[in-house]
């Protein structure tokens, strides 16, 4: 149950998410324990560097330039902004900085020159930096990997059906080309997708095999659930429920264990009592500040207060692997289940901390 799976089919990860509440959570907590420290979530801070005026037609974006919305377009940051930002967000206790902006693709020329040098200003900060430009190429991605991009970001939203669906300016394939030119340096991926978009269960689960069968599994793969914004395609979605949020939250940590679960747009709608479930499903990272890109998103105190009083830990950077106790304290919960626990690891080239190494020692 704790092995690094490429082979799941739709099917089997349906019937993961349908299992009865309780089992479904039990199990995605077991295997959080066995490979996450679950008193631990990481803390990010998305920053708009370049917001509205997008080309692509993304149903759920209010920056697509051709949605009528309230977004504000803005040009490209200044890397001094940008620093002061990344500085602010440090002091409240992010680890990891996300630039995104609203282009298609990225372009070589003085805008990308820009981002280049954003990363290298954070790097120097010792927090994580990753981006989310768009479509870019392998040599850009080498670009970004050479100036200590840490993660490139680009979801895959959906099942590749419902993709189609949404979206209609590039395909899924285009996604995946991304993700397999990030794949060629040493950067690490950041992928998932929107539920409450009007897709059906089995394209949550479409897309938990489309991300559980990259090999390597993604790093990273935030969940967000629509926020649906007036003058969207998607402005009249009904808000999904939070048990759909935990369900999606504990499929996602089963199917893809080691990956850092983000539980990231449509936190507002959500109580603390549904992020706390979210949290024992698997979920380990938020993303703080008052807005999301140019959704709201919970204030950067309350979020405070919520670790607090859930006795969580903001996670520091790079280090996202469990203390050798809670190897333990998952095994056990394994033998309970009359499981064995075996250790495994994604065959993945990037190895940028010790604790692994030390996790891996006390397993033997
Ligand atoms: S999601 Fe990204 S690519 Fe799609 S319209 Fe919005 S900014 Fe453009």
């Amino acid at each position: 149950m704790s092995e690094i799976r490429h082979n799941w089919t739709k099917e089997e990860i349906l019937t993961i998410y349908n299992k009865p509440l309780m089992e479904l959570l039990y199990e995605a907590a077991s295997i959080h324990r066995l490979h996450h420290d679950p008193n631990t979530v990481q803390v990010s801070t998305l920053l708009s560097i370049k917001t509205g005026g997008c080309p692509e037609d993304c149903g759920y974006c209010p920056q697509a330039a051709r949605y009528h919305t309230n977004v504000e377009g803005n040009d490209l940051m200044s890397v001094q902004q940008v620093k002061a930002q990344a500085l602010r967000a440090k002091s409240s206790g992010s680890s990891r900085v996300c630039m995104g902006a609203a282009w298609r693709n990225v372009k070589d020329g003085e805008e990308f020159d820009q981002v280049l040098e954003m990363v290298r200003t954070i790097n120097k900060l010792d927090m994580e930096v990753c981006c989310t430009l768009g479509m870019i190429t392998e040599n850009q991605a080498k670009r970004l990997a050479e100036a200590g991009l840490y993660a490139y970001n680009h979801n895959l939203d959906s099942s590749e059906d419902y993709y189609k669906e949404v979206i209609s300016t590039r395909g899924f394939e285009d996604r995946l080309q991304t993700i397999d030119n990030v794949r060629k340096t040493n950067v690490t991926v950041c992928s998932g997708g929107i539920i409450g978009m009007g897709e059906a269960i089995e394209d949550r689960a479409g897309m938990l095999v489309a991300l559980s069968t990259l090999n390597p599994q993604p790093e990273s793969v935030p969940i967000n659930a629509l926020v649906a914004v007036e003058g969207t395609p998607l402005e009249d979605q009904k808000p999904i429920s939070i048990w759909e949020m935990v369900r999606m939250v504990a499929t996602t940590r089963i199917v893809i264990p080691e990956t850092q679960v983000r539980l990231s747009a449509g936190r507002t709608e959500m109580s603390r009592e549904g992020q706390a479930l979210c949290f024992f499903a698997g979920a380990n990272s938020i993303f703080a500040g008052d807005k999301l890109l140019t959704t709201p998103n919970p204030d950067v105190n309350e979020d405070m207060e919520m670790f607090k009083l859930l006795g969580l830990n903001p996670q520091k950077p790079f280090i996202k692997k469990m203390q050798p106790q809670t190897v333990e304290a998952a095994n056990s919960q394994y033998q309970a289940l009359g499981e064995k626990p075996k250790w495994s690891r994604p065959e993945h080239k990037i190895e940028r901390n010790e604790v692994a190494k030390v996790k891996a020692k006390a397993v033997k």
